[in-house]
């Protein structure tokens, strides 16, 4: 059982990250035949999953935990790297509402590229933050406080106001 917190990997792990998904993209791309064009990257994936595949607004991305990869690292370049690129890509050739996400299409390229097709991994989570809480500092006129995104939210998409119980002054964001 390992409890110390865990670091992010760095930027030279990032970058091999990167390169690697950029590899596997080449392979991907010589299987089937097909000329996928380079994927955004991202590693602000936080959680139980090691990556994730996703398109949003029309953009297409591979996010990759940092916290998973920094105990993992092998592991997610051999596994997490060709898993989330066989997403892209047979989102690309079939349209991810023609396919289920690790169905028989997903398997293959799996395969192909040389990697066991396992829909979720196990990991050791211990000392990994798997609920990232972003905190927003807000000041009253006595002191400052820390608010949840939620009540963040609240104030400012629905104007709510949150007094300070001492000084009964609004909150105001500190930005
Ligand atoms: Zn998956
Ligand atoms: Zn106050």
């Amino acid at each position: 059982m390992q409890s110390n917190p865990v670091s992010p990997i760095d930027e030279y792990r990032r970058q091999q990250v990167c390169a690697a998904t950029g590899d596997c993209l080449r392979r991907a791309a010589g299987i089937c035949h097909y000329p996928f064009p380079l994927i955004d990257i991202s590693f602000d994936l936080s959680g139980r999953a090691a990556g994730m595949y996703r398109v949003r607004q029309g953009r297409r991305c591979i996010r990759y935990n940092p916290y998973i990869l920094a105990r993992y690292f092998d592991e997610g370049l051999a596994e997490t790297v060709p898993h989330e690129v066989a997403h892209y890509a047979t989102d690309v050739l079939y349209g991810l509402e023609n396919i289920r996400p690790h169905g028989a299409e997903w398997q293959a390229l799996m395969r192909a590229l040389g990697a066991t097709p396992r829909a979720t991994a196990k990991y050791d989570l211990t000392g990994i933050p798997v609920r990232r809480q972003r905190r927003f500092v807000y000041r009253c006129s006595c002191s400052t406080h820390q608010l949840s995104t939620r009540r963040h939210n609240r104030i400012h998409r629905d104007s709510a106001a949150y007094l300070c119980r001492r000084c009964r002054v609004p909150l105001v964001f500190a930005g």
